[in-house]
């Protein structure tokens, strides 16, 4: 995709959703971070579901030590992997604590070294908590990457290298965003909603879905 069709496309999902923000509940940086290393596998609905209740109690790194790994667990239960995470969030809360004075670093390098904190999670702390230009490639961004053609690669590092190299300077921020956005709602894993899609005309992929009782040969030329 051309770099002119990649602003297109992002400023015609802008025109739909102006201020773009994550569906994941939080309050400050913390709980974001907590949220966020908590939604590997799982959806942001079941994590939001889990946090309202513990983020009432948890406001800070500190405020999760004193809960504990037991209390921890008890409240993110419906969330896969709950042990493995809870022992995780506890370890970065315990690193937090002692070498941040409980603040949560701006800084994709250092996040990362955090338990539990892959690529991905810091991209997107670093994205929606400190307006990083970060490209944080989830399931949605790494499909709709190689979809349309507009970033595509093997693996979620080299469709986050082409979306780096390609999306101009005034989509970078909100990019990740609209992206996830069109992923859930628009272009669907199973069935694109291609006949509904804003961005059908630059989108490269050939098998686009017409609308039922629609021609394949009806579909919108690219
Ligand atoms: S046209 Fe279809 S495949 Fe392309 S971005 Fe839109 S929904 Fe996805």
């Amino acid at each position: 995709m051309k770099k002119a069709d990649v602003f297109e496309f992002f400023r015609r999902l802008a025109e739909e959703n102006p201020a773009p923000e994550t569906e994941l509940e939080y309050g400050n940086v913390y709980q974001l971070l907590v949220a966020v290393t908590l939604s590997a596998q799982a959806t942001d609905v079941g994590v939001n579901k889990a946090t309202r209740k513990l983020f009432a109690q948890v406001k800070t790194p500190q405020d999760m030590l004193d809960l504990g790994e037991d209390g921890l667990k008890s409240h993110i239960k419906t969330i896969g992997l709950f042990n493995a995470k809870a022992k995780n969030v506890i370890a970065l809360s315990a690193i937090l604590v002692r070498d941040f004075g409980g603040e949560v670093p701006a800084d994709r390098d250092v996040l990362t070294t955090l338990p539990g904190v892959g690529r991905k999670t810091a991209n997107v702390v670093m994205n929606c908590a400190f307006g990083a230009e970060t490209f944080a490639v989830d399931t949605h961004i790494f499909r709709l990457g190689n979809r349309t053609g507009m970033a595509k690669g093997k693996t979620p590092l080299a469709v986050e290298k082409q979306l780096d190299k390609k999306v101009p300077a005034p989509c970078r921020v909100g990019s990740h965003h609209w992206m996830i956005l069109h992923g859930r709602y628009v272009c669907k894993a199973r069935s694109p909603e291609c006949w509904r899609c804003a961005v059908a005309d630059l989108c490269g992929w050939k098998d686009k879905v017409p609308a039922k009782g629609e021609k394949a040969s009806a579909r919108r030329k690219v």
